[in-house]
């Protein structure tokens, strides 16, 4: 048998996105998914046997549903439709996902609201969905977490009542798991690219739970900290956590649940005080398996809400000690801590208990981190060896070839 590839791309906030608002970001993503089509060496393309990819959170398009054409200009991920927030919060449980003006439900309701068209056959796609459609034609489809933000339950495989009841429901795609298989690649494409006839198309996910799948973590209770500008965790587990007081939400990974929160405390603040250079120098003095008696909470600005739910929250990174190794080694324990109350915090609410995390971000390359976060942790802690969401949603490729 020869040799089988599964292509992933990634559409997130570091992936294929370029930054501009005077975008035409339909037609500019489209031109990215080709080009990217573009880049497969054509002697690999006749081995592709399924294709998959990410796009950001709720970024939200209204399409026509004959046609696929996009009837307003795309709703970025980021973007808040404050208009939209008290109509949605009359009509969702308290504390819901979508209670947050920029959820893909907000963007749906605003533009209900404001535009005036006739709005017989429309229908909403996320990014992945609207750019999977253009590799295999099939209107309608996306996958259980890109659906969150617009109020799937994905416990119970449905739309919620409360919005089946209403007026926009019948824009709504159907739902299959992420990576699932949805038809074979358009023949038109499969032809000017020159790939099989057995390639199949698969359905996606977010950026970011494609950069978790990206480090393989695949039992209950394996975790990967992402120590970027920001410190966020994601945990395998079993059971299903939600409490919005912390942030804490669940996202389903067919039998498994991926419980998440982020902290303010940030790399960020790091990058205020030293440079990439000095981190790497004053790291190399550091004996990590020395408690450091320091204790920081470092913060951009005022306010937390992960681990500790206290939006009066001050910064705190004083006494500053002379030596710039003690310092920046009480940063670092003061950091894993608030990491270590995160997934103590997690299991509290009632997640499976941690047992081995592994490390993306900027913060990853530091083995002297590393080795203070497996002491303050008790933990096996180790670096990704893959973090790109790109490779994240070609396993979502090959889960769908299977
Ligand atoms: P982003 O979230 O912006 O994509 P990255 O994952 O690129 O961030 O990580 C950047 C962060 O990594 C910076 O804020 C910096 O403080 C931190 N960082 C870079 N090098 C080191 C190092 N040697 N030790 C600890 N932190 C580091």
């Amino acid at each position: 048998a020869g040799e089988r590839l599964y292509l992933g791309m990634d559409f997130g906030t570091s992936g294929a996105r370029k930054k501009d608002d005077s975008v035409d970001w339909g037609r500019s993503w489209k031109t990215t998914l080709f080009s990217l089509l573009e880049d497969v060496p054509v002697h690999l393309r006749p081995l592709v046997a399924s294709i998959s990819l990410d796009g950001t959170s709720a970024t939200t398009l209204i399409i026509d549903s004959n046609t696929g054409e996009l009837l307003a200009r795309p709703y970025l991920y980021n973007e808040s439709c404050l208009d939209a927030l008290p109509v949605v919060k009359s009509i969702a449980p308290i504390n819901h996902t979508v209670c947050s003006s920029s959820s893909t439900l907000c963007k749906l309701v605003s533009w209900w609201n404001n535009d005036n068209s006739d709005k017989k056959s429309t229908m909403l796609l996320h990014q992945a969905d609207w750019l999977l459609w253009l590799l295999h034609g099939q209107l309608g489809v996306s996958d259980y977490n890109n659906a969150l933000k617009v109020g799937y339950d994905p416990e119970v495989d449905s739309y919620p009542d409360w919005l089946l009841s209403q007026p926009y429901a019948r824009l709504l795609p159907m739902i299959k798991a992420p990576g699932a298989s949805i038809g074979h690649l358009k023949g038109d494409i499969r032809t000017q690219f020159g790939f099989s006839e057995d390639c199949v198309v698969c359905t996606g996910t977010t950026d970011s739970i494609a950069a978790f799948l990206a480090a393989r973590a695949t039992k209950p209770g394996e975790a990967v900290t992402s120590l970027g500008s920001t410190l966020a965790i994601k945990l395998l587990s079993t059971t299903r956590i939600e409490d919005a007081r912390y942030g804490v939400y669940s996202h389903r990974l067919d039998d498994k649940w991926l419980v998440g929160g982020a902290s303010n405390t940030s790399g960020a603040v790091l990058k205020e005080i030293f440079t990439d250079e000095q981190l790497e120098k004053l790291s190399e003095h550091i004996n990590p398996m020395v408690a450091s008696r320091l204790d920081y909470y470092p913060l951009k600005s005022v306010g937390e809400r992960f681990p500790v739910a206290d939006p009066n929250m001050e910064p705190r990174l004083h006494p500053r000690p002379k030596s710039d190794v003690e310092y920046l080694h009480g940063i670092l324990e003061s950091i894993a801590r608030i990491e270590a109350n995160a997934y103590i915090l997690l299991k509290d609410l009632g997640a499976t208990q941690v047992d081995e995390v592994f490390t993306a971000g900027g913060g990853s390359r530091n083995d002297k981190w590393t080795k203070i976060r497996e002491r303050v942790l008790g933990l096996p802690v180790s670096r990704a060896t893959q973090t790109e969401a790109a490779y994240g949603a070609a396993l979502l490729a090959l889960k769908g070839a299977q």
